[in-house]
């Protein structure tokens, strides 16, 4: 369930107040690992300043949002996924668990649908029991090291 009181997971890290698996940053958003992945290699880019909405992004957040989510869905071909996916939940309706925008980049192979389909079936029991953190550095450090942008671009 999405909170809506308290402070805004995605604020605390984009504050460096809460742990995440950090791919790439730069100054209009941060790349972490999923703590509880769809596949593995699920990233999600965070705008750095707070808005619920995609209607609430500056024309230049929205474009990095995309730009860098490219570049993470490039660098995650060519660690050997077939196809991305690239989501945005926007709205409770539409299944949107943080209130604070963030593209999802879901690597894909050949063949997943029913891993995928078992991984959408236990994400509540996945969210209390998140990834090891270890796994996740690891998956970080290599999308990191692939990926086509310079460090801050
Ligand atoms: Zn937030």
């Amino acid at each position: 369930m999405a909170k809506e009181r308290g402070p805004c997971v995605f604020c605390e890290v984009v504050a460096g107040r809460a742990p995440a698996n950090v791919v790439w940053e730069n100054g209009l958003a941060i790349a972490i690992m999923d703590i509880a992945p769809m596949r593995p290699g699920h990233v999600l880019v965070v705008n750095r300043r707070h808005t619920a909405a995609v209607e609430g992004l500056t024309a230049p957040e929205r474009d990095n949002l995309l730009r860098v989510g490219d570049a993470i869905g490039r660098a995650q071909r060519s660690l050997g996924a077939h196809g991305v996916n690239f989501a945005i939940n926007d709205g409770r309706a539409a299944h949107q668990t943080v209130p604070h925008v963030h593209l999802h980049v879901l690597p894909r192979r050949r063949g997943d649908v029913p891993a995928l389909i078992w991984q959408v079936l236990c994400k509540p029991v996945r969210l209390l029991l998140p990834s090891s953190r270890t796994r996740l550095q690891a998956q970080a450090a290599r999308i990191a090291a692939a990926m086509p942008l310079a460090a801050s671009d």
